[in-house]
C-alpha cells in the first residue's frame, strides 16, 4: 500500500516522512518506538533514593527560577505529595515558570536525590494533561508521537501483509507468532509483557542476521598464506634483557602469542588490547625487532602526528644499540627527506618506518614488508587497513587498541581476529583518583589544581567545544581559557585544538612537554597517546558529553608516573549524570568500563563510524544478552546449511553486504 492512501496522511506529512526515509507503508511500520514511557503513578510509600518515580504532587508556593549559566536554568518548586513536603527541581524549563502556579496539581517524573527533600525531575506535566499507560516514543523529526500513533493504527486497520524474515523451521523452533502480531505489540502494547515479548523476537532476529554474517565471514576467510618469520631468538632474548624493567606476565603471554603467529604459515591477524598505559608499545617493539632479525621490514601506523613522533622516539631509544634503521614519515617530513626515505624503504635500507596516514600514500612501496603494527586501530577505517596490508605480501598484522572489544564483535570487525589481552598493569603504577562534581562545586577541583601547581605539576583541562556556541550549554576552549586565567592568575596557560595547524599544535605540545606551560586547555585531541609524565591533574568540563570509554582514555594521560593523578569530571546535572558516570569513580579498569559503556550505548556509538560491520542493533544488546546471542548464533549456523528459500535469501543478502567492503 502506498503511504499516500493512508487516511490522515496529506502532502505535508508525506514529505516529512520521506525526508526521514519513510517511503512506504512497510518503512512506517518497521519504524519502531525508540522507547516507552511507562506512566503508572507510583505510591510514595515506596520511595527510594535514586529510583525513577512518577508522583502526583501539588504545588504549594510560587515557582522559583534560577539562572545558573548560559543556557542552563533551574526551576524549583515546593510541593506536597501524600503528606510529604519536598522541593522539585527541573532544568531548562523556563517556560514552566510562567505556566505553573501555587495550587496546581502536577505529575513529576524523576528521582529523589541525597535525601527526601529534593526531587530531581526530568519530566513534569499538569495532572490534567497526564496520560497513563504505556506510551511509545518514536522521537521522529517534525512528526509528533501522537501523529505516528494514528498513522500506524490506520495502517493496521487496513489488511496489511507483512512478510516474515525468519525461515519456518526457526519460527516453529521458537514458537514465534506471526510477525504481524509482533509488530502490532511493539506499536500498541497492552502490557509490559507485550513489549518484552516483541522485543525478544526482534532482538533474536538482529542477532541471527549478525550471526549469519559472522558465520559467512569465517567460511570465506580461509587463512592467507604468509612466509614464516625465522627470527633469531638469541638476539631477541638479548634485546629483552636490556629492558629497564621486567615484562609483566600478560606482556610475556602477548609476546608469546605473537611469536607463535610468526612461526605459522598463515597470516597473523591479531588484536592486542590493553588499557592505556598497560605497556602495549614494548610488546610491539619486541615483535618488530624479531621480524627484523628475520630480514623483513616493519611498518608502524599511528593515528596522529604526536603519537607517531612519540613512537619514533621510543623505538629509537630502545633499539639504539641494535643496529636497526628507523625512519619517521609524516605530513611534516620535508620533500627532500621524504624522497630519500621513500627510496630507502624501497631499497630495503630501512628496517622500520613509523608514520601517520602518510604511510598509506601510493608512492610508498616496501622491498619486503613482513609486519604491520596499527596503533589505536579504531582510528583507522577498513579501507586504510587494507591499503597498508597490501604494501606487503600478506604481512602479519598486529592491531593495538585501548578500547577492549568483545570477541564476537572483533570477529565481525576484523574478519578472523585473534586476541591477546594485557590486563595487569606494570607494578608501581599509581591510581588516578576520580571525582565527579557539578559546576557549582568546581572550586573543589580548583583547590587540587592550586596544590598540584604548587608542586610544579601540570594540568590538562578538556572541553567539548573549540569556540563558543550560543545554542548549547557546552563550554568551549576559549571560554575555559578566560575562566582559568581569571582563577589562576600566575599560571602559564595555553590552548590546543584540532583547528590549529600541525605546526602550532606541535609547538604548544612541545612547550607542555618542557613544562613551560602549567595548564593546557584542550579539546579531545590529547586523547590519543600524548605522554607527559609530569602532568598530574585533569579537569574535564561538561564531562557528561563524552562516552565513558573516551573519558577513561582521556584520564589515561595522567597518573603515568609514581605520584597520584587527579581527574575531575565536571557535569551539568549531578542528579542525572552521577548515576551514569560513577563507575569511573569506582574503577580504573578500562575493561570493566568499556563493557559497561558498550552495554549502555551500543557498539556503534562506542567504536564510532569508521568501523564498518558494526551491528546497528535497536533491540539486542551484544554485551548483556549473551544467552539470546548464543541461541541465535547457533541458529545462524543452521541457516547456512539450510536449503529452504528464506534461508538462502538471507545468506545471499549477507554475502553481498560483506563483499562490498570486507574482503582482502
Ligand atoms: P600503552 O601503549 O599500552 O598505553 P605504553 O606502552 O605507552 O602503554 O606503556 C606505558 C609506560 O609503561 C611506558 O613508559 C613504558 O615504558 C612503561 N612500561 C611498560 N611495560 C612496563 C613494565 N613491565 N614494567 C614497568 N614499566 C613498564
Ligand atoms: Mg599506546
Amino acid at each position: 500500500m502506498n503511504l499516500r492512501n493512508v487516511r490522515g496522511i496529506g502532502k505535508v506529512t508525506l514529505e516529512k516522512l520521506n525526508r526521514i526515509n519513510i517511503n512506504d507503508v512497510n518503512d512506517m511500520i518497521f519504524c519502531f518506538p525508540k522507547k516507552y514511557e511507562i506512566n503508572y503513578i507510583d505510591n510514595i510509600e515506596n520511595k527510594e533514593i535514586n529510583k525513577q518515580l512518577i508522583l502526583k504532587a501539588k504545588i504549594i508556593d510560587q515557582p522559583k527560577l534560577y539562572y545558573i549559566r548560559k543556557k542552563l536554568t533551574k526551576l524549583s518548586l515546593s510541593v506536597i505529595s501524600s503528606n510529604l513536603k519536598f522541593t522539585v527541581v527541573i532544568f531548562n524549563r523556563e517556560f514552566l515558570s510562567k505556566i505553573l502556579k501555587s495550587g496546581d496539581e502536577i505529575v513529576i517524573t524523576g528521582k529523589f536525590i541525597k535525601n527526601y527533600n529534593t526531587f530531581s525531575s526530568s519530566n513534569l506535566a499538569l495532572l490534567s494533561n497526564f496520560k497513563g499507560g504505556i506510551i511509545p516514543q518514536y522521537n521522529l523529526k517534525e512528526i509528533s508521537d501522537g501523529r505516528v500513533h494514528n498513522i500506524v493504527s490506520e495502517i493496521f486497520k487496513s489488511d496489511i501483509q507483512i512478510s516474515d524474515n525468519l525461515p519456518l523451521f526457526l519460527k516453529n523452533k521458537h514458537n514465534f507468532p506471526d510477525i504481524k502480531d509482533t509488530i502490532r505489540k511493539i506499536h500498541f502494547p497492552q502490557s509490559i509483557d507485550d513489549v518484552k515479548e516483541a522485543k525478544y523476537r526482534l532482538a533474536y532476529e538482529e542477532f541471527l542476521f549478525f550471526g549469519v554474517r559472522i558465520a559467512a565471514i569465517k567460511k570465506m576467510n580461509e587463512r592467507l598464506f604468509t612466509p614464516i618469520k625465522k627470527y633469531n631468538i638469541e638476539l631477541v632474548k638479548k634485546f629483552i634483557n636490556t629492558l629497564p624493567f621486567e615484562l609483566t606476565i600478560d606482556q610475556k603471554e602477548a609476546t608469546n602469542d605473537i611469536f607463535k603467529d610468526f612461526k605459522k604459515k598463515t597470516r597473523m591477524n591479531r588484536l592486542l588490547q590493553g588499557d592505556v598505559g598497560s605497556g602495549k608499545t614494548i610488546v610491539s617493539i619486541i615483535s618488530a625487532y624479531a621480524v627484523i632479525t628475520a630480514n623483513y621490514q616493519v611498518a608502524i601506523l599511528a593515528p596522529t602526528l604526536v603519537l607517531a613522533k612519540q613512537h619514533y622516539d621510543t623505538f629509537l631509544s630502545y633499539l639504539k644499540n641494535f643496529s636497526v634503521n628507523i625512519e619517521l614519515l609524516t605530513s611534516e617530513t620535508d620533500i627532500r627527506e621524504r624522497t630519500e626515505i621513500i627510496k630507502r624503504i624501497r631499497m630495503n635500507e630501512c628496517n622500520i618506518v613509523i608514520g601517520t596516514h602518510s604511510l598509506l600514500n601510493e608512492e610508498i612501496s616496501f622491498a619486503n614488508l613482513g609486519f604491520v603494527v596499527i596503533d589505536e586501530q579504531q582510528r583507522f577505517g577498513v579501507e586504510q587497513r587494507r591499503i597498508i596490508r597490501e604494501k606487503g605480501i600478506h604481512p602479519d598484522i598486529l592491531m593495538m587498541s585501548a578500547t577492549p572489544i568483545p570477541r564476537t564483535l572483533a570477529i565481525s570487525l576484523f574478519e578472523n581476529t585473534d586476541i591477546s589481552t594485557i590486563k595487569e598493569k606494570p607494578k608501581d603504577r599509581k591510581r588516578v583518583l576520580t571525582k565527579i562534581f557539578d559546576f557549582e562545586n568546581i572550586e573543589k577541583a580548583f583547590r587540587t589544581v592550586d596544590s598540584e601547581l604548587e608542586k610544579n605539576r601540570q594540568v590538562y583541562v578538556i572541553c567539548p567545544l573549540i569556540s563558543p556556541n550560543e545554542n548549547t550549554p557546552k563550554i568551549s576552549v576559549n571560554e575555559a581559557l578566560k575562566m582559568f586565567k581569571t582563577r589562576f592568575k600566575t599560571a602559564k596557560i595555553d590552548i590546543l585544538h584540532g583547528k590549529m595547524s600541525d605546526e602550532e599544535k606541535t609547538s604548544v605540545l612541545n612547550n607542555f612537554y618542557r613544562n613551560e606551560i602549567n595548564i593546557i586547555i584542550s579539546t579531545t585531541v590529547v586523547e590519543v597517546g600524548v605522554n607527559v609524565m609530569n602532568a598530574s591533574t585533569m579537569i574535564i568540563l561538561n564531562a557528561n558529553n563524552f562516552g565513558l570509554a573516551q573519558l577513561h582514555q582521556l584520564r589515561g594521560r595522567i597518573g603515568r608516573n609514581n605520584f597520584n593523578g587527579y581527574c575531575y569530571l565536571i557535569v551539568d546535572d549531578l542528579a542525572v549524570d552521577l548515576d551514569k558516570m560513577k563507575i569511573l569513580e569506582e574503577t580504573n579498569d578500562g575493561f570493566v568500563i568499556s563493557e559497561y559503556d558498550l552495554s549502555i550505548r551500543g557498539p556503534g556509538e562506542v567504536f564510532g563510524k569508521l568501523q564498518s560491520g558494526i551491528p546497528n542493533f535497536q533491540f539486542a544488546n551484544i554485551v548483556t544478552d549473551t544467552k539470546l546471542r548464543d541461541i541465535a548464533f547457533s541458529d545462524a549456523e543452521e541457516i547456512l546449511n539450510s536449503r529452504d528459500s528464506v534461508s538462502k535469501q538471507i545468506y545471499s543478502k549477507v554475502i553481498k553486504s560483506i563483499e562490498t567492503y570486507n574482503l582482502d
